[in-house]
């Protein structure tokens, strides 16, 4: 775990651990511990309005605090009052979630999504 966070934010870049795709940079993003229940990861975007989804629990996330913070996104439709983040390019996820009544906080979790280090 440490070598992906410094300093209580995300080291490198969290990417889409599928395709690739960048989603949040470097120092953008807080770890935060909190459970959050999501569906497990598909391929296509329709784990969302899909009732009775199986999932699992999961406790490390990165936090921002506004959504253009992301460099790329995808959201799912609102099922009560909870949106899942996907990768914005192969649409695969949810790697995140979001409670609509709150806009301040917008979680990824950690073992859904790749860390690299474009530097090297
Ligand atoms: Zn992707």
């Amino acid at each position: 775990m440490h070598d992906i966070i410094e300093n209580g934010k995300n080291k490198k870049w969290v990417v889409c651990k599928l395709c690739g795709s960048k989603v949040l940079r470097p120092c953008s993003a807080s770890h935060e511990e909190r459970e959050l229940f999501l569906p497990f990861m598909q391929k296509k975007k329709d784990f969302a309005g899909a009732e009775e989804h199986q999932g699992e629990i999961l406790k490390k996330h990165w936090m921002v605090s506004d959504m253009f913070t992301f460099e790329n996104v995808g959201f799912s439709m609102t099922v009560d009052s909870i949106k899942y983040l996907a990768c914005a390019d192969c649409e695969c996820g949810p790697i995140g979630w979001h409670d609509i009544n709150d806009k301040t906080k917008f979680y990824v979790a950690v073992e859904r999504v790749g860390h690299q280090d474009f530097s090297q």
